[in-house]
């Protein structure tokens, strides 16, 4: 044995402990909730967000402000996780879950003040996640893929309060026919709805097309603007001759060999048009290079192209063609073609954009929002797919549930009077998880300017006599029955939620020691957890 003391960690690590690392770490997730909470609901304030390079973005979107905030403290960034998870599961109630995380946290805290260990908190909580999965499962409403106006619904509900509102029936009939238009065997793939954006008129003029837009022109102006009962080619393979990613050397000595050599080149070209022609198509996508001389041929024999066209959207043409995208000219024939009804290229301000529609029971479709600038056109985006992901999740699980609170208070309802028949401290455990589910209507009445105290006594007091649709409907700032009000969500949003939630103030809870390197990857600042402090 030697004086010298033992080393188990270098220096510069940086240790937090006990009740101080909990503390830490439920604060800056309680501070996660707090930030988001005032966009929450239809009256719910929008976010400006200036990033380092003074690029703006305007959102009332949970996920899209916690992405942009560059949170860095290791707890808060599990908060901004969940949103992630619910966006990719969901599409929708980003907001919801960070919120109900965070108020799981801020009442776990009441408990672990009255000495209870965070290992019967966590417990309480998971048996309260159940038990609501198992109260949402009972009480969640049936819908078909049919009913069409429900769909509607719940495609305006996810959009009120966004900058969608204005126009959301009509976008609601959009995404409510695309949804329809790619469901099959009971599975929606939103990445066959391709999102094209174009700056110029109004947002209403928004478009559906059975078919694809690409933001792309016509390769030569010497081609016509509109071809009707297009046949399509997609080939990936390009129609030029040097292949610039192999730098080949040709030896010429004689004005004849230059000569022999250019006759050759436009022998080959003519002979990969020539193989188009055969096919009788009449448009060509092509996902890599059209040289001139290519260009030529094809303006001459009337046929539309575009070139560079991205991989993704060669698929997606596919889909929606019901063409084969060709690999090498051996496999060209009239076999592989797409079909649309009209192929045409159309200016939108300064932009010119290459339309493919008319599509028969297309599998790919496009949705082209129009608006005044980008803010506004960004901001619908994320509205539309917050519509697209609810709409498609009801049809894909076919439940829905009210919205305006009415589900949360329900729940709450009857998670108490399931605690009653668990012992003590279980109990309060399950007790502080309901008052947390009961934050959401609290805070949809405070953002719209109503006493939350007030209306969660009128909402309890309405459940308790058996209303159990009855939430607040924000449009007339009353209490009511809001499925008949027709505010709806799918039952997949408050699932997810609640899982989710109750997930991370679990694990946040249950770490009772953080130990972090001052690496690289905290640049420098020290600690990231003192920065919430
Ligand atoms: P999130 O990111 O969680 O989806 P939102 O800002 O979209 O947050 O708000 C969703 C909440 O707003 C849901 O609880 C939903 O039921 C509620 N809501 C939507 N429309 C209305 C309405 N007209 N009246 C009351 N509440 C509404
Ligand atoms: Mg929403």
């Amino acid at each position: 044995m030697t004086d010298k003391p033992m080393v188990l960690m270098p220096e510069d690590i940086q240790r937090i402990m006990g009740k101080d690392a909990q503390r830490n770490n439920i604060l800056a997730a309680r501070m996660v909730a707090e930030m988001i909470k005032t966009t929450l609901g239809p009256k719910g304030m929008d976010k400006m967000l200036v990033s380092p390079t003074g690029e703006i973005i305007i959102t009332n979107d949970g996920v899209t402000i916690l992405e942009e905030m560059q949170i860095e403290h290791p707890a808060a960034k599990m908060m901004v996780d969940i949103a992630r998870t619910q966006d990719s599961e969901v599409g929708d109630g980003t907001t919801t879950v960070v919120m109900i995380a965070g108020k799981l946290l801020e009442n776990a805290e009441r408990l672990l003040d009255k000495k209870i260990h965070p290992t019967i908190i966590a417990k309480g909580y998971k048996i309260a996640a159940e038990k609501c999965q198992e109260i949402l499962n009972e009480i969640a409403l049936r819908i078909s893929p049919d009913d069409d106006n429900i769909l509607r619904q719940i495609a305006m509900t996810a959009m009120t309060g966004k900058s969608a509102e204005g126009s959301k029936e009509k976008f609601a009939d959009i995404v409510v026919k695309a949804v329809k238009q790619i469901y099959h065997d009971g599975k929606v793939d939103l990445n066959d709805i391709k999102i094209e954006k174009s700056k110029g008129e109004g947002i209403a003029d928004t478009e559906l097309i059975s078919g694809i837009v690409l933001d792309k022109e016509k390769v030569s102006s010497e081609m016509p603007t509109r071809i009707n009962n297009a046949k399509i080619v997609l080939i990936d393979f390009p129609l030029e001759l040097k292949n610039p990613e192999i730098d080949t050397k040709i030896s010429i000595s004689t004005p004849e060999q230059l000569q022999g050599f250019l006759n050759q080149e436009e022998r080959t070209i003519k002979e990969m048009i020539g193989k188009v022609r055969e096919t009788n198509a009449n448009v060509v996508f092509c996902q890599k290079g059209i040289d001139d001389f290519a260009q030529y041929l094809l303006s001459k024999a009337g046929i539309y192209a575009c070139r560079r066209v991205a991989r993704s959207d060669m698929e997606k043409l596919a889909k929606a063609t019901g063409g084969k995208i060709v690999s090498n000219l051996g496999e060209l024939s009239s076999a592989e073609l797409g079909n649309a009804e009209i192929v045409e290229e159309i200016k939108h301000g300064k932009d010119s954009f290459t339309y493919v529609k008319g599509c028969k029971n297309p599998k790919a479709l496009t949705i082209l929002i129009h608006g005044g600038t980008g803010h506004i056109i960004d901001e619908i985006e994320r509205a539309l797919r917050d519509s697209l992901g609810v709409v498609s999740s009801s049809i894909k699980t076919g439940l829905v549930v009210p919205g305006g609170g009415a589900i949360e208070i329900e729940l709450a309802r009857r998670l108490r009077i399931f605690g009653q028949s668990l012992s003590g401290r279980e109990q309060l455990a399950i007790e502080e998880f309901a008052s947390a589910l009961e934050f959401i209507p609290t805070t949809l009445a405070e953002n719209a300017g109503l006493d939350p105290i007030d209306v969660l006594t009128e909402l309890k007091s309405k459940h308790d006599a058996g209303d159990k649709n009855a939430g607040l409907n924000l449009f007339k700032n009353k209490i009511e029955n809001v499925l008949e009000a027709r505010i709806i969500e799918p039952y997949k949003i408050k699932t997810q939620a609640i899982s989710s939630a109750t997930e991370v103030a679990n694990m946040i809870l249950r770490i009772d020691d953080v130990i972090a390197s001052s690496g690289k990857g905290n640049k420098g600042k020290g600690m990231p957890m003192n920065e919430f402090d």
